[in-house]
């Protein structure tokens, strides 16, 4: 598709940009530009523009303001030698924005069209760009903008990619996080959105979140609503548990799991190393019974913003534990080294992981 480029006239000049860029907190300093696309039920996808980045002008019936109808994705641009640029598997999130928009009765995109909006917003962008241990978060997402207060599927939608840069997404780098289970609330039940990223499952997530933030926690750790004892994720990243013999296990994808190409992509390296891992269910019970006995060695959470961290300590109604004397273990760590280098084009990983954009 035809991109109408428009440069930002106020886009911020080398020594404003390279202030803003000195020390990003995840999320909070944004490039000079957004891309945006259109799609009615008339037309189809149209209207795609770089330009710079601007509130948009919403109406206050828009329909997601009052059903929620958005869904996003998460990705990351590195630098790459001298002046190239990378995407990570970025088909996969291309792939991953369409199931979740089906879930969500949102118009589907062809992939082509989702990576290209990412690619046009990287070049003119490209500045933005850190180098070193940085890099440039992009957040792709769609909302329904139809002005109507019926209950249906919206006839109107904005696509829309915006970016941010950063640096390591928990302070302190690779420290090993707290999780707080949580035995009052779920994150997704069966037959439900668990396994779409739309806003809706992160607001179902935050009074949780608080609740461990409370309990002197980083994170929170859901489990499954039917029996409230298999674990299944954080509130944004997948998890996994590596035992003494070496093996991994990380909960099944079944519906009520975000489906992360993070972990995806460490099921393909820890295998391609030797290691059994299983897609199974790992119960609460079993998680304390292994850490206490030692079987269990290292946990870790993962996802594109923080990559791989560990799971230290896990705190409860039932009691406390920890795993690996809340070290970060070294299967944890070689993991995370491993998957970065590929990422960062150090290293050369699986055929076709790593995106080059022709710039
Ligand atoms: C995005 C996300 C993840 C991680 O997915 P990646 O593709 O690895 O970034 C895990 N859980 C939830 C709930 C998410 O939204």
């Amino acid at each position: 598709m035809q991109f109408e480029i428009t440069a930002n006239p106020a886009a911020l000049d080398d020594k404003a940009r390279e202030e803003a860029m000195a020390n990003p907190a995840f999320g909070r300093v944004f490039t000079d530009h957004m891309v945006t696309i259109r799609w009615t039920a008339e037309k189809g996808w149209h209207d795609a523009r770089v330009g710079a980045r601007q509130p948009f002008q919403l109406d206050p019936a828009a329909a997601v303001l009052h059903y929620a109808q958005e869904i996003f994705e998460g990705l990351k641009a590195y630098r790459a030698g001298e002046d190239g640029i990378t995407l990570f598997r970025p088909e996969r999130n291309a792939r991953r924005f369409n199931q979740s928009a089906h879930r969500m009765a949102m118009p589907e995109m062809p992939e082509e069209l989702f990576i290209q909006a990412c690619e046009e917003l990287v070049k003119i962008d490209r500045k933005w760009v850190p180098g070193g241990d940085g890099s440039l978060y992009l957040r792709p997402f769609m909302f329904a903008n139809e002005v109507f207060l019926g209950v249906k599927p919206a006839a109107e939608f904005i696509f829309c990619v915006i970016a941010c840069p950063v640096g390591a997404y928990f302070k302190g780098g690779a420290k090993p996080v707290s999780v707080w289970v949580s035995d009052e609330y779920s994150r997704a039940g069966p037959g439900g959105t668990g396994a779409a990223k739309c806003g809706g499952n992160y607001a179902a997530s935050l009074l949780a979140q608080a609740e461990a933030i409370e309990h002197g926690c980083d994170q929170v750790v859901f489990l499954d609503t039917k029996e409230n004892r298999w674990v299944e994720e954080l509130g944004g990243m997948n998890l996994f548990f590596v035992f003494d013999d070496g093996s991994m296990i990380t909960p099944p994808l079944g519906g009520t799991i975000l489906p992360g190409i993070t972990r995806d992509s460490i099921i393909e390296l820890a295998r391609a190393q030797g290691r059994a891992v299983e897609e199974r269910p790992y119960s609460i019970d079993d998680w304390r019974a292994d850490a206490q006995s030692g079987r269990l060695r290292e946990a870790f959470a993962c996802g594109t913003a923080a990559v791989i961290v560990a799971v230290g300590e896990i705190r409860s109604t039932k009691g406390d534990f920890t795993i690996g004397g809340s070290q970060t273990g070294p299967v944890t760590a070689a993991l995370r080294d491993e998957l970065v280098a590929i990422q960062r084009n150090q290293q050369p990983g699986p055929a076709g992981w790593v995106h080059e954009i022709a710039l």
